[in-house]
């Protein structure tokens, strides 16, 4: 009989992003999540998105029974189309958590995909596994922890959650639930960082619900354009409701927030009148002060539809002093400089602007500590794992756990690529496996490291081509040519490159058999002719025509 239970981090850790974690029992492997990550671009040019290393699937396919997704957002759920590509297995989630990620596959045009929708308190036998789904509050509708009664104990995944004890579907986190599977035991929790280092209680979201209607009291003059993330549908709710109150229609803007409506509607998640809702496209009839538009691009994404309404680039919207604007969200660290301009543009603009550090529009949908020591003290784990974070995020929930009565000895700081032994004599550390990022672009094809070395090479130095024209016996018939992007030469270093080649080849026998060292030679001089003149490592493309 198998000893322990392999524990399989393939992403989320030392990172919020691309969630993904693997249980493994003889034969049979059940997969946690699969999110995705959005790059910095300035790091990482021409990337869109990151995913994790899967190859510890790929090699294992055969034993995957199973996808668990604890909730829709993207660092949860977006890995999965691609994921599926090599790894097909049924996959297990809320109502909700299903229709976002049905919208994916159908849009990538990814079929026979087996779905399954789980409710609260649901259980799923997966091979030796049993999973329970367990109804938990967070910034969007239909979040599970899952509880997972593996052949060595209980391993309980929080998920994301908070504790919001007045949703506002009123489906409260399932309390009770927890801490019946607590009193019957759990070998070991793994528990959402992100919030650590705030002190206290979240908000609930219905304090965001009270403040946007004050300010949809105190602007009934205005138009109101109100951004927030699309996902988190208790929120656009809360935003529609305000809107139908003080009677306005309602536009929705932007891609997946329109996708949002659509779905959320269809599912029931959302409510609204469809007398209520106008197209985007055709409110140029609506006074402003009866007109709240609903957007995203809270974050300055230079494509969204409130960016480019900042820069008056916006068809349908032109900004002006009759716009309050609202940014119902967090900033997520890295956004600072885009948000700040999208703030400066609008109010430049005319508009006035609230955001989350003039007026409380936004709370998180992450525990803070005091609701990390609560689930901490229904769980009562043996042993306990923090996740969902960066290393010092991690560390300062290893602490937490200690102060809430869990021995030093039984709390692991987890390493990404690294596997696990569980069982009820101890958390071992077993081998480590490849893991780290899959970079994809918009089209979702894969870009290697070298791609983007060149990528960054190019966009720091240059790209400068040699164009040589030799003759049957390899002589250099005129003056090569050079053309430069993105670097400007003095006129002396592009004439001592040109007389350079052309000069080796006048003084070099160049047969025709040697056309590919020709080009090696031309690259190795004028590299080393830049390099020597410029300090600069310019990518050189040389050219060799045989005429
Ligand atoms: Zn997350
Ligand atoms: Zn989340």
């Amino acid at each position: 009989m198998t000893k322990e239970v392999k524990l399989v981090f393939l992403g989320g850790i030392g990172e919020i992003g691309k969630n993904m974690t693997a249980l493994e029992y003889n034969d049979t492997i059940i997969v946690i999540d699969a999110g995705l990550s959005f790059p910095n671009s300035e790091e990482m040019p021409g990337i869109d998105y990151l995913i994790p290393d899967f190859n510890y699937l790929v090699q294992h396919k055969e034993k995957v029974k199973g996808f668990v997704l604890t909730h829709g957002h993207e660092d949860h759920i977006g890995a999965l189309p691609y994921v599926v590509k090599d790894v097909v297995a049924p996959v297990y989630g809320s109502n909700l958590t299903i229709a976002l990620l049905q919208h994916k596959l159908n849009e990538q045009q990814i079929t026979g995909i087996e779905t399954n929708i789980v409710t609260d308190r649901s259980v799923v036998n997966i091979g030796c596994f049993a999973v329970e789904f367990i109804r938990v509050t967070h910034s969007i509708a239909g979040s599970f922890a899952v509880s997972i009664t593996t052949p060595k104990g209980v391993i309980f995944f929080t998920g994301d959650f908070k504790i919001d004890h007045t949703p506002i579907d009123g489906r409260r986190i399932d309390l009770a639930r927890i801490s019946e599977i607590g009193t019957s035991g759990i070998l070991l929790m793994l528990q959402d960082s992100t919030n650590v280092e705030r002190d206290g209680f979240s908000m609930s979201e219905r304090n965001v619900g009270e403040n946007l209607d004050q300010i949809f009291a105190q602007n009934q003059t205005k138009r109101l354009i109100v951004a927030t993330f699309s996902s988190n549908i208790h929120r656009v709710q809360q935003i529609i409701n305000c809107a139908i109150k003080y009677n306005r229609r309602i536009a929705f803007s932007g891609r997946s927030m329109e996708t949002i409506a659509k779905i959320g509607a269809q599912i029931k998640e959302l409510t609204y009148p469809q007398a209520s809702i106008v197209d985007i496209d055709k409110i140029s009839s609506i006074p402003g002060d009866t007109l709240c538009i609903i957007t995203t691009g809270t974050q300055g994404e230079p494509e969204s539809a409130l960016s480019r309404m900042s820069l008056n680039e916006f068809k349908r919207v032109s900004i002006g002093s009759n716009d309050t604007i609202i940014l119902s969200a967090s900033t997520i660290p890295g956004n600072e400089k885009m948000i700040y301009k999208l703030i400066n543009n609008l109010s430049r603009l005319g508009a006035d602007v609230l955001y989350e550090s003039l007026r409380a529009v936004h709370v998180s949908g992450h525990a803070c500590r005091e609701e990390l020591k609560m689930m901490l003290a229904l769980a009562r784990p043996t042993y306990f794992i923090p996740v969902h974070g960066e290393y010092r995020h991690l560390k300062k929930h290893a602490e937490l756990a200690e102060m809430m009565g869990v021995p030093k000895a039984n709390i692991v700081i987890p390493e990404a690529g690294q596997i696990y032994g569980v069982s009820k004599s101890g958390i071992i550390k077993r081998e480590l496996i490849q893991a780290g990022n899959i970079m994809l672009d918009g089209n979702q094809q894969e870009n290697s490291e070298m791609l983007l070395r060149d990528r960054r090479t190019i966009a720091e130095d240059g790209i400068l081509i040699v164009l040589v024209t030799l003759s049957q016996t390899g002589q250099s018939i005129n003056t090569p040519i050079v053309i430069m992007r993105g670097l400007n030469l003095p006129d002396t270093l592009v004439e001592n490159i040109k007389d350079s080649v052309a000069e080796h080849f006048l003084t070099t026998d160049t047969s025709e058999s040697d056309f590919m060292d020709a080009k090696v030679v031309v690259r190795k001089l004028v590299s080393k002719l830049l390099y020597t003149h410029s300090r600069r490592r310019v990518m050189v493309i040389p050219i060799v025509i045989n005429v």
